[in-house]
């Protein structure tokens, strides 16, 4: 099912996430478990420019609903506010639930998305998020990235696959929607091991994915790895690639997940080598609803489907 489909289905209407920068830090850039963060991040990459921590949440709301009008099309949208930035589950509860409540008391609002690390959870947290999710649609995304520890160790994640199993199963285990983010291909990983990654995941209690191709982002440990040595990160897929992979993946998925993106778009300055989105002949970067429709296709010309290959049984 696509995610606008999901969203029609629970909330009636077309819905847009708001992203928000709520000032909340992370426990692998804030000295607690490191400072320079994984290896792949920039956040400054994915925060649209209304998005300041010095704004109030609910100014941040209304900017990104003026935003995203000029774009939208007819018919109604509802709004979901998206706590992206960082880890949005690291503060002190009172804090939490000071901004969480923001966002949801926003006329517009009809949702909250809480983008976090799995080891920035508690159970006083989940209850928290748990008894506003009884009254409110909440979700909690959590950075998967890998299923691999050594992969995880690689890219300084801080956190290994376990504490992912964990904070999922606490998360759903209280009724909460739980989406997960994952990166293919990063360095260390074959192709088989990125698409085996679909069987892993199948066995999580997810309701979402989105799936991002590894890009390099200017400013993270990664670029400077490529400096100095570009065979330490893997190659870039090339489109045709790319979509054989996400089909060969969404073949061993479960077929319920929800498969919210399939790749990362980030603006093209924030990039530190080429090759890692792509773009029609005339230069026009590939939208990510053309990638959607071009998977679909490669599955229809397979006559295949997501889950096809799913087994319950199998890991
Ligand atoms: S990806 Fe997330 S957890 Fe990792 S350094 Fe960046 S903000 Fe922190």
């Amino acid at each position: 099912m696509r995610y606008s489909d999901y969203c029609l289905q629970l909330f009636g209407h077309r819905m847009q996430k708001l992203t928000i920068n709520a000032g909340h830090g992370c426990p692998n850039r804030d000295g607690t478990l490191g400072t320079d963060g994984c290896t792949f991040c920039n956040n400054d990459a994915f925060n649209p420019s209304y998005c300041q921590p010095s704004k109030s949440i609910t100014q941040q709301i209304d900017e990104g609903i003026r935003f995203h009008s000029r774009h939208r099309g007819l018919g109604h949208t509802g709004y979901l506010a998206y706590l992206q930035a960082y880890s949005n589950t690291y503060a002190p509860l009172e804090l939490l639930r000071e901004r969480y409540e923001e966002a949801l008391a926003h006329p517009k609002v009809e949702g909250l998305v809480i983008a976090t690390r799995p080891d920035c959870v508690d159970s006083g947290k989940l209850d928290y998020v748990a008894s506003l999710a009884r009254e409110h649609y909440v979700m909690v995304e959590y950075g998967i990235e890998s299923c691999y520890d050594r992969t995880l160790q690689r890219i300084h994640r801080g956190h290994d696959y376990a504490c992912t199993v964990h904070a999922i199963d606490e998360t759903a285990r209280r009724g909460i929607p739980c989406g997960g983010h994952l990166i293919m291909g990063l360095p260390g990983e074959s192709r088989e091991e990125i698409v085996a990654e679909a069987s892993i995941l199948s066995q999580l209690p997810l309701t979402t994915l989105k799936l991002h191709q590894l890009q390099i982002l200017k400013g993270s440990q990664m670029e400077q790895d490529y400096i100095r040595d570009p065979s330490s990160v893997p190659p870039a897929f090339s489109l045709n690639e790319y979509v054989s992979l996400v089909c060969d993946f969404l073949e061993r998925l479960r077929p319920d997940i929800v498969v919210e993106r399939y790749a990362a778009s980030v603006p093209p300055y924030h990039q530190a080598t080429p090759g890692r989105s792509w773009h029609h002949p005339d230069g026009t970067p590939v939208r990510g609803s053309e990638l959607v429709d071009m998977v679909e296709s490669e599955l229809a010309s397979r006559n295949t489907y997501q889950g096809i290959y799913y087994n319950p049984s199998q890991i």
